[in-house]
């Protein structure tokens, strides 16, 4: 995967398309990501005590990583970043201005 938990992404496709948010959590073994106010679901949570009301509480669905592209914090752009070796160590670069994150 080449988002990692923490990253600042955009959403180039589909609900929230254009919107950018911070990843939470990364779900490598599905490929998706889940990020801070994007692709909100609503859910009813069912009221856990007696005289308690059950409430809609809003959640960050998880979804496909390839619908979201890293921000670089170099250049603040939305950017398809590449892996490359430096040593035996693989760091992302971007594509727009070439720096390293
Ligand atoms: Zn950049």
């Amino acid at each position: 995967m080449r988002i990692k938990k923490g990253d600042l992404v955009k959403k180039i496709a589909g609900k929230d398309k254009g919107k950018q948010g911070k990843v939470l959590r990364t779900i490598p073994s599905e490929g998706k990501i889940v990020v801070q106010d994007m692709n909100i679901v609503k859910k009813h949570q069912k009221a856990r005590r007696q005289g308690e009301r059950g409430q809609r509480v809003e959640i960050a669905a998880p979804f496909d990583a390839s619908n979201a592209m890293v921000v670089c914090p170099s250049c603040g752009k939305a950017t398809r970043s590449s892996y490359k070796l430096v040593g035996d160590k693989k760091v992302r670069e971007c594509k727009k201005c070439g720096k390293e994150f």
